[in-house]
C-alpha cells in the first residue's frame, strides 16, 4: 500500500477528498498529509445545496501524531457561491468548522483534560496552553448546547471560592444524577435567578425542592421563582454551621487557657472539627479526655455530636420535637457561639425538617463539594472565573463533549 492510501485509510478520507501528496520532514519531525478536493459543485454548508465553486484558500489542521512526528493535515478548501446564502467554505468531514485540529485530534485532548491539567495535556502533546483552553472551551460550549432541556426534581444550590477564596461562582445541580446545571457568577440572588429563569414553567413545576445552605439570597431568590418548591438546609451545610461555632469555643477558650500557662487544647482544632468515627484510635484516647472535662469546648463538642444524631428521625413530628430540645440546651450552654448558632437553626428550622421529610441526604452537597475540590486541585488554581466555570462545567456538567463531524 503506498503511503497516500495509508493516509487515506486510516484518516478515513473519502470521495470527493482524496490524499494527494504526503511530506515527511524528518530535521522538522513533521509529517504534511496534501489532500485535495475533486472538481465539480459541492454542497452549501447553509442550505445544503448543490452550488458551484467560487475560490479556495488553503488551511492546515493538526492531527494525531504518526509515531513521534507531528502530523498536519493540508488542502486548499472551495469555497462555493451559493444563490440564497452567498459565498461560503465547505465543511469539511475532519474537522468542525473554524478549528485548527481534526475532530479526533480534539478528542484525544479532551480526553486528556478529562485526566491532567491544561498543562500538563499542552506539555505533553505539544500544544500552546491557549490551545488547549481553547479546544476545552469549544466542547464545553458544544456540550451545553447539545444538552436536553433538564428535568431536575430537586436541585442543590452552592457556592463555591476560588482564587484564594475572595472570588465565588454560584453551582446549580441535579440532586438526583449529580450533574452541574448551572454556575453562575458571585452568589447572589441574580445568580440563582439567570438559572430559575432559563426555566420553562414545565420545568420549574417539577422542581420539588432546592437543596441550599442557610443564605438569604438563595432563599429570597428560590421563594420568588419556585414559589412550591420545598427549601431544604441540608445536613452538610447547618454541620458546617455548628462545627465553626464549635471552633469559635475552642479558640476563645484556648487563649484563654494559654495566658494561664495551661495547654491542654494546643493543636487540638482537628480533634473538635472531625466526626468521632472517623478519628485515629490513638486521637480517640487522646480526645477521650479532654471529651470528658471540664472544658467549654467539651460542651460545645457534646452539642456538635447531639445535632449529627438528629438527622436520623424520619418522623416529622419526633424531628422538631428533638431538634427544639437541642435549640434550649444549646440557649442555656452559656457559649455565645453555640448560643448564636442555636439562634440560627432556630430560624431556619422548617427548611432543616425539609431535609428530613424529602429524605435529601448528605450526598448531593457533600459529593459536590468534593469533586469541586478535585477539578481545584487538578488546575492548581484558576487565573479567572470564567475558566473556573468551564472546568467545572467540563469535568461536572454531565456533557456530551466531543466534536461531531459529517461529511
Ligand atoms: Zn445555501
Amino acid at each position: 500500500m503506498r503511503d497516500r492510501e495509508l493516509y487515506a485509510k486510516i484518516m478515513g478520507i473519502s470521495t470527493p477528498w482524496s490524499v494527494e501528496d504526503v511530506e515527511v520532514d524528518l530535521a522538522g519531525e513533521k509529517v504534511l498529509v496534501k489532500v485535495a478536493c475533486k472538481d465539480g459543485p459541492l454542497p452549501c454548508p447553509e442550505c445544503g445545496k448543490s452550488c458551484p465553486r467560487y475560490d479556495s484558500r488553503s488551511r492546515s489542521w493538526r492531527h494525531l501524531d504518526t509515531m513521534q512526528f507531528e502530523t498536519f493535515l493540508v488542502a486548499d478548501v472551495p469555497r462555493v457561491k451559493c444563490e440564497k446564502d452567498g459565498v461560503h467554505q465547505v465543511k469539511v468531514p475532519w474537522a468542525e468548522k473554524g478549528s485548527h485540529f481534526t475532530a479526533m485530534f480534539e478528542c484525544l485532548v479532551i480526553d486528556w483534560l478529562k485526566e491532567a491539567s491544561i498543562e500538563a495535556v499542552a506539555r505533553q502533546l505539544r500544544m500552546t496552553w491557549d490551545q488547549v483552553d481553547g479546544i476545552m472551551a469549544r466542547a464545553v460550549q458544544r456540550g451545553k448546547a447539545r444538552r436536553a432541556p433538564v428535568r431536575p426534581k430537586v436541585i442543590g444550590v452552592d457556592e463555591k471560592a476560588f482564587k484564594k477564596r475572595h472570588e465565588y461562582v454560584t453551582i446549580v445541580c441535579d440532586a438526583l444524577t449529580g450533574d452541574v446545571l448551572h454556575v453562575g457568577d458571585e452568589r447572589k440572588a441574580a445568580a440563582l435567578e439567570e438559572f430559575y429563569e432559563s426555566l420553562s414553567p414545565r420545568q420549574k413545576s417539577g422542581v420539588m425542592g432546592v437543596a441550599m445552605d442557610m443564605w438569604p439570597a438563595y432563599i429570597a431568590a428560590t421563594q420568588e421563582h419556585l414559589p412550591n418548591a420545598q427549601i431544604i438546609f441540608d445536613r452538610f451545610h447547618v454541620m458546617k454551621h455548628i462545627g465553626e461555632a464549635v471552633d469559635q469555643v475552642r479558640r476563645v477558650e484556648n487563649r484563654e487557657l494559654l495566658r494561664l500557662g495551661d495547654r491542654s487544647l494546643v493543636g487540638s482544632k482537628y480533634l473538635f472539627l472531625t466526626n468521632h468515627e472517623d478519628l485515629a484510635p490513638e486521637r480517640k484516647r487522646l480526645f477521650k479526655d479532654l471529651k470528658l472535662s471540664s472544658l467549654q469546648v467539651a460542651r460545645a463538642y457534646a452539642l456538635k455530636e447531639t445535632a449529627r444524631h438528629l438527622w436520623g428521625y424520619k418522623r416529622l413530628g419526633w424531628a422538631r420535637r428533638n431538634w427544639n430540645q437541642w435549640i434550649s440546651w444549646a440557649r442555656r450552654s452559656r457559649l455565645e457561639p453555640m448560643k448564636r448558632a442555636a439562634a440560627t437553626v432556630r430560624d431556619h428550622l422548617d427548611g432543616i425538617l425539609n431535609a428530613v421529610v424529602t429524605g435529601v441526604s448528605n450526598a448531593v452537597a457533600e459529593g459536590l463539594n468534593s469533586r469541586i475540590q478535585t477539578v481545584k486541585q487538578r488546575a492548581c488554581g484558576f487565573r479567572n472565573r470564567e475558566r473556573f466555570k468551564n472546568a467545572i462545567y467540563f469535568h461536572l456538567g454531565g456533557l456530551d463533549l466531543y466534536p461531531s463531524v459529517s461529511s
